[in-house]
């Protein structure tokens, strides 16, 4: 269970705006979350990430708190081990697909599955500038798996895939996020995103 409570100035070329947000998430539960445009979407997964601190919070994962800005606790990013898949892919320009695997886990067969999972089995030694924007997005998501998240945050992660690679690609990741426990955070202005999963919404609206 992840239990969280913060607070965070935005700040807004509309002036400022408060991020507050009280949300608990099951272990296992898929979450889409959705709200207009500059609401603060992005923010909140970093936030939980470790990589934005707020104003006021707590967050708390099972029994480990991550933050707690009354006692000046904040765990860093590398303490919390989230699966991250942000919206600019973030990969590495000289590391191989298979590099950019291995560069988290040491873990052959399991670098291997994720590269079937995500269809990159043909293309391990490929450096980003050499594959497809569909490509990219998905090795970023294979990345992030391959810590075995026990919590993935992923900003607008299908964006770049078509209805059919999408559809392929969803059952591989959910069979080992079923498997690992994983919660999933997904952010997504598209209704049709995540086809085939189901999630519970939450919608985020800064005040
Ligand atoms: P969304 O993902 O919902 O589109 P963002 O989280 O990207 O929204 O941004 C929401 C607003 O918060 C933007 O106006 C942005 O300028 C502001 N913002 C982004 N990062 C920070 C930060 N670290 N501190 C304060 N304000 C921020």
């Amino acid at each position: 269970m992840i239990s969280i409570d913060i607070e965070k100035k935005l700040k807004a070329y509309r002036g400022e705006q408060i991020l507050k947000i009280s949300a608990q998430f099951d272990k296992s539960s898929i979450t889409k979350i959705y709200g207009p445009s500059g609401a603060g979407k992005s923010t909140f997964l970093r936030i939980i990430a470790g990589l934005v601190e707020p104003e006021h919070g707590k967050i708390s994962v099972d029994d480990m708190v991550w933050l707690d800005t009354l006692s000046k606790i904040s765990l860093s990013p590398q303490k919390r081990k989230v699966g991250l898949v942000f919206q600019n892919y973030a990969l590495f320009p000289n590391m191989t697909v298979r590099q950019h695997l291995e560069y988290v886990s040491d873990d052959t067969q399991w670098i291997n599955r994720l590269l079937f999972i995500g269809k990159l089995e043909t293309f391990t030694s490929h450096k980003p500038e050499y594959l497809s924007g569909g490509q990219q997005q998905r090795l970023a998501i294979l990345r992030a798996m391959a810590i075995k998240p026990k919590l993935m945050l992923m900003d607008e992660p299908f964006s770049a895939l078509d209805p059919k690679m999408k559809s392929e690609l969803i059952p591989g990741l959910k069979s080992i996020w079923d498997e690992l426990g994983t919660t999933v955070l997904i952010v997504s202005h598209n209704p049709q995103e995540l086809v085939g999963l189901t999630a519970t919404e939450m919608e985020i609206n800064p005040i």
